[in-house]
């Protein structure tokens, strides 16, 4: 299929620039839209055949199920059944980069939720994401805009690269303003749960949640048979298309390691540290912002392994950040990035 492609102009209203693309997806076509995460592919979430061709558009496995996006935190009503717990995160985290899992109604399509009976409900603080809703009168079915298992887009071009012919519209609003997907708490009668870190971290949430679990699978390999909570967990994801090793270490420590493995020669690409980048001669070098600057490792990850991808690199070294705050959430990506291998140079 043809592909329409848009470009928001933030300095004129926004209504006009997305009437087509909202009629695309009341009529039951896919729209790419921005959020303040990463870009969406979206549908109708109330159309069990809309969602079946975003799992065909990108290769998503039928059991991996989609987030439900809505226009206000009060139209969760209508999709799930909502405890009080919701309201108190609605009140202070939405709209944001929160995805909420509670029990679903049955207005919501089953391949929605990749038949589960609970669905994943979003409230997006991004402006053309919220219109779009707004104006399409349907709650929006998205999974990130990329080919299953690759890194999610965190810009038009990302997006293009995957996705061209085989959507209807991709709009684009520029570059995304955290880079990681939300964060997902799922709400049950057992307590909160997170199943994925984001920008939204659990010290943000523990406010709200003292009694916050914190699913094992974020930061430990799941070696049992035993299914994830989130089924997107058990996928391979955001693997670009050479290996990756995380480095464990201190600066000077990564920096050794990495000088010592450039001079091999190898097609090595390098994701450091600035701190780090600076003591380094040689390698393909994307810079990772400050040690110490979380939101720029979250905004940096997925656009360097993506860059990675079109050089001739092999291999790509990347400093490991800590598991804390919103780095819990880098952390976790280049954990599954990696296949979970890490080299630990701490002496
Ligand atoms: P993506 O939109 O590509 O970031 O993927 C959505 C993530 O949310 C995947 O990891 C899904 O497994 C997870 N998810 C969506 N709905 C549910 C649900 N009802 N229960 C558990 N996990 C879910
Ligand atoms: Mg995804």
């Amino acid at each position: 299929m043809e592909t329409k492609f848009i470009k928001i102009n933030t300095n004129s209203p926004l209504a006009p620039q997305l009437e087509d693309a909202a009629k695309i997806i009341s009529r039951g076509g896919l729209v790419v839209f921005p959020t303040e995460t990463v870009y969406g592919l979206g549908a109708s979430a109330l159309d069990a055949d809309a969602a079946k061709k975003i799992y065909a558009a990108k290769g998503r496995p039928s059991d991996n199920p989609l987030i439900v996006h809505i226009h206000k935190p009060e139209d969760a009503e209508k999709y799930a059944l909502v405890p009080p717990t919701y309201y108190a995160l609605a009140e202070k985290f939405l709209p944001g980069p929160l995805t909420i899992i509670m029990p679903k109604r049955d207005i919501v399509p089953k391949n929605v939720t990749g038949g589960l009976d609970t669905v994943a409900i979003r409230c997006p603080k991004n402006e053309v994401a919220r219109e779009l809703i707004r104006l399409s009168r349907v709650p929006i079915a998205a999974p990130s805009a990329n080919i299953s298992g690759k890194p999610s887009p965190t810009s038009a071009q990302h997006v293009i690269h995957d996705l061209d012919g085989k959507v209807d519209m991709i709009i684009d609003g520029g570059e995304c303003d955290i880079g990681l997907e939300s964060t997902i708490v799922k709400l049950d009668v057992g307590g909160a749960t997170l199943l994925r870190p984001g920008a939204v971290t659990p010290q943000m949430l523990s406010e709200i949640l003292p009694d916050l679990k914190i699913d094992r699978g974020i930061t430990e390999k799941n070696e049992t048979d035993k299914a994830p909570l989130a089924p997107g967990m058990k996928y391979k994801h955001y693997a670009p298309r050479a290996e990756v090793t995380l480095l464990v270490g201190d600066n000077a420590e990564c920096a050794e390691y990495i000088n010592s493995h450039v001079k091999n020669g190898d097609k090595i690409g390098v994701l450091c540290f600035d701190e780090v980048a600076d003591m380094i001669n040689g390698g393909n070098v994307v810079r990772f912002g400050k040690r110490s600057d979380g939101k720029a490792h979250a905004k940096a990850l997925f656009s360097a392994l993506r860059n990675f991808d079109g050089t001739d690199v092999e291999k790509i070294l990347a400093t490991a950040v800590e598991p804390v705050g919103i780095d819990l959430a880098t952390y976790n990506r280049m954990l599954k990035a990696s296949g979970y291998t890490l080299v630990y140079l701490n002496k």
